[in-house]
């Protein structure tokens, strides 16, 4: 089969490039490999009842299938080059942020209208953040909620099934060079293109580092982020998340002068578990629709680690942090902030008598067993310090769970076409290791969609 472009995955960054690829040009002949289900048959199986935890599935529906990693997410897009991704270096800040308020547009457009726009220009809590040694990032965040994510992206794919050439289910083994264009291996056979966008998020990164080591692609070691899920009674942050929705606050801790950041903040939200190649770490997510939200409201703390020669495997150590919690709580643990700071494991018990009730079911334990000295400190740090902007962050019963990791791509060298060595090999979204988030992914997809179009003319 010959096609004009192929597309190696179908999370954010693959359907963005397929609809304005499509909406450029009708007659261009596309197809998307991804080696996950259909949205419709997107199910993972933990029912927190008969399967409580990860049983290991083949394919993983919380990563992947039509809609990537991003599906069944809060659908919190952030329009800003303050955090998501170093898109910005490679396109100009100016373009960046075009494209991700062109993808809010499509969003609206596309089941999104009517969900709300928070901003953090001219907030007061900027103020009392700094006054708290807190620095408050800027952005504009489009929640678009669990639901409303779902159903924008139900309706991209009825307006694209029938004029693009889906393959579910079927991963793409291997991608050759060819003369004038790309030949694809994948599960169902072997197919070729004059340009291929591999868009394949973090659970393809193994397969992208292959693909690169095979093909003579330079690539550069990257970071990864450690650290725990808090989770909280959603009054506790609500004056910022009401005019807010999500704070994205750093703190540099005093003792090691690291960086502490909160990320993906879930008002009235729940804690999920990720399954990122067999390990089970933490994520969260909240629903637009109220009738589905908690009491709770739950946030990650991460520390940064970047490595330094001649260690490169940053991925590896925090995959064996994570390996760790999963050993010894068969998945996900679960602390009170009091047990942590009382230097004892928390137990069934003292999760049940206590005033916050987990939106998931972890093994109760001591993640001073499983997080380093440095990090688990400087989460300690924070803790406190969002305490003085939000009291009663740091109680007894506030619950951590660990781990959460942030498992960065190795970034891929690309120029500023996000092309690689090879000519119309291009190289998006989170499996670029340039991109972290919806936004930024999305945008990368419709920059190469346009500058692939405005390149053939
Ligand atoms: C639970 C959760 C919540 C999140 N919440 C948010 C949020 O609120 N806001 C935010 O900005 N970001 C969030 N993220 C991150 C966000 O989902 C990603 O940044 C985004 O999905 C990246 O898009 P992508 O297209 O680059 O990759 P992905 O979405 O990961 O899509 C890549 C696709 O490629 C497929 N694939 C991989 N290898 C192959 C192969 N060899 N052949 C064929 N197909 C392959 C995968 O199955 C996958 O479907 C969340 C992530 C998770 C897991």
């Amino acid at each position: 089969m010959q096609y004009d472009v192929i597309i190696i995955g179908a999370g954010p960054g693959g359907i963005y490039s397929a609809y304005e690829l499509k909406k450029l040009n009708k007659d261009i002949k596309i197809a998307v490999f991804e080696s996950g289900h259909p949205l419709e048959k997107r199910k993972c199986p933990i029912d927190g009842d008969k399967i409580k935890t990860c049983i290991g599935c083949k394919s993983c529906s919380i990563m992947s299938g039509f809609g990537g990693a991003g599906a069944f997410s809060d659908g919190k897009y952030n329009i800003t080059n303050d955090f998501g991704g170093t898109l910005y270096e490679f396109i100009g800040k100016r373009q960046a942020l075009e494209l991700m308020r062109y993808v809010d547009e499509i969003n609206l457009s596309h089941g999104g209208a009517g969900t709300k726009l928070y901003s953090t220009a001219g907030t007061r809590f900027k103020k009392i953040c700094i006054q708290n040694k807190l620095n408050l990032l800027d952005a504009s965040v489009r929640h678009l909620g669990t639901d409303i994510n779902y159903v924008v992206l139900q309706n991209l794919y009825a307006e694209l099934r029938d004029q693009i050439d889906f393959y579910f289910d079927t991963p793409v083994h291997t991608i050759r060079v060819l003369e004038d264009g790309y030949q694809v291996e994948a599960e169902n056979g072997l197919f070729s293109c004059k340009k291929c966008v591999v868009s394949v998020g973090r659970s393809g990164s193994k397969w992208i580092e292959k693909v690169c080591h095979e093909l003579g692609i330079g690539t550069h070691s990257n970071r990864v982020d450690i650290g725990v899920r808090v989770e909280l009674p959603a009054v506790v942050f609500s004056h910022l998340t009401d005019e807010l929705y999500e704070s994205k606050i750093v703190y540099r801790t005093e003792k090691f002068e690291d960086d502490v950041r909160t990320f993906c903040m879930n008002p009235n939200g729940a804690v999920v578990n990720e399954n990122t190649n067999g390990i089970v770490t933490v994520n969260g997510h909240s629903y637009e629709d109220k009738s589905k939200h908690t009491d709770n409201t739950n946030f990650a703390l991460l520390v940064s680690k970047h490595f330094s020669e001649p260690f490169k495997d940053s991925n590896g150590y925090g995959e064996s942090i994570a390996r760790l919690s999963n050993m010894l709580g068969g998945g996900v643990i679960v602390q009170r902030f009091g047990d942590l700071i009382r230097g004892r494991r928390s137990t069934v018990k003292r999760v049940e008598e206590g005033t916050v009730t987990p939106t998931l079911a972890a093994t109760p334990g001591d993640l001073s067993l499983v997080l380093p000295k440095r990090i688990l400190d400087g989460i300690i740090e924070m803790i406190y310090a969002l305490d003085r902007i939000a009291p009663g962050t740091a109680n007894d019963d506030t619950l951590l769970y660990g781990v959460e990791v942030k498992f960065y791509n190795m970034e891929v060298d690309v120029n500023e076409h996000l092309e690689t060595r090879y000519p119309g090999l291009y190289v998006i979204g989170d499996g670029s290791g340039i991109t972290h988030s919806l936004s930024h992914a999305s945008a990368s997809g419709v920059y190469v969609a346009r500058d692939m179009l405005r390149a053939a003319q």
